[in-house]
């Protein structure tokens, strides 16, 4: 059997299939590369030829315009393209719309590169496909055996909880643009919330491009109106930097929450003067990790990015052989 370094190998620009032709997730322009979701760590604008799922290709033209790239295709989940000899199959990752792990197969090699993923249930994309394979290349933003994050729905009927509690207040909500604020939009609406949500400006045009994608938000209105007062009782979701910026300080006696799967962390949250932690995160916990190397049985794991020591400890006592490539420039944006 062909060795898994001659399918795929780490460079400065990050992970390269020589055998294909291309790169993986670059952290610089190249010329030919796979995208697996539009976070813009992950998703650089310059690059020659991108492939990537339809979704992520219309992300990628919303945040850097039509011309992000001198060529795109589009895959499809499932379909099946070749790059050389190398077979390329894009299957759900389940951490945003379009998001996609990477299955290439060559020469009898099945090499996973997941990008970004989680295990648990998210009504804004599919769910993450497990895909046996030799080789799985996975991200470890949480790979401490601490992250071990609740329910979504718990920490979604904390919020309302606050909400009831209080409502001569606004309640202020820091959460990413890409995912994490529409997820937080749609589990409020499974809980039953059907008022109005606030929106900060720089969401609305990634929330139109859910929207238009099928993905059901209900109603939403510019937290900013000229006519709107200060929303008491009303729940507005910005970008976590506006939740202490300035703009913030026209609600009413807000209480600034935020979304993230960092508030576990105590001095994070204090960092950031968060009243209301919210523990929703579009990344895998430590179990979520363990539990996915578990099932896919790789002969060997390699980490990308994000906490590996714990992990390479665990794959040790579990007999699968574990390599940090501790690729630089993944900056964990939407978290
Ligand atoms: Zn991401
Ligand atoms: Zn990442």
């Amino acid at each position: 059997m062909a060795g898994f370094r001659q399918l795929l190998r780490n460079t400065p620009q990050g992970l390269y299939c020589p055998p294909g032709g291309f790169h993986i997730d670059p952290v610089g322009p190249v010329d030919r590369c796979v995208i697996t979701h539009g976070h813009s760590d992950h998703a650089h604008s310059g690059h020659g030829a991108v492939l990537a799922t339809p979704e992520t290709l219309a992300i990628m033209a919303a945040r850097y315009g039509e011309g992000f790239a001198a060529g795109a295709e589009a895959a499809r989940y499932g379909e099946k393209i070749s790059r050389g000899d190398v077979a390329v199959r894009l299957v759900p990752a389940g951490h945003v719309l379009g998001s996609a792990q990477v299955v290439l197969t060559w020469k009898g090699i099945t090499a996973v590169i997941s990008g970004d993923y989680k295990r648990r249930s998210d009504p804004t994309c599919p769910a993450f496909e497990p895909v046996p394979c030799n080789l799985f290349v996975s991200e470890a933003t949480f790979g401490l055996p601490v992250f071990h994050f609740p329910q979504a729905s718990d920490e979604v009927a904390k919020l309302l909880h606050s909400v009831a509690l209080f409502p001569e207040r606004t309640h202020l909500v820091g959460a990413y643009a890409l995912g994490k604020a529409q997820r937080l939009i749609t589990l409020l609406r499974q809980a039953g919330f059907e008022k109005p949500i606030y929106v900060h400006g720089a969401l609305d045009s990634m929330n139109a491009l859910y929207q238009a994608h099928g993905v059901a938000l209900g109603t939403l209105w510019p937290a900013t109106d000229k006519d709107r007062n200060a929303l008491p009782g009303e729940i507005v979701i910005a970008p976590p930097s506006a939740i202490a910026d300035k703009w913030a300080r026209r609600f009413a006696d807000p209480i600034p929450a935020f979304a993230s799967g960092w508030m576990m962390v105590r001095a994070r949250a204090r960092q950031r003067h968060v009243e209301l932690p919210l523990v929703v995160s579009d990344h895998a916990d430590w179990d979520e990790l363990t539990m996915t190397v578990g099932e896919l049985k790789p002969e060997e794991f390699w980490i990308t990015h994000g906490n590996e020591d714990a992990l390479l400890r665990w794959a040790e006592l579990n007999n699968v052989a574990a390599t940090a490539l501790e690729i630089a420039g993944y900056e964990d944006e939407e978290e």
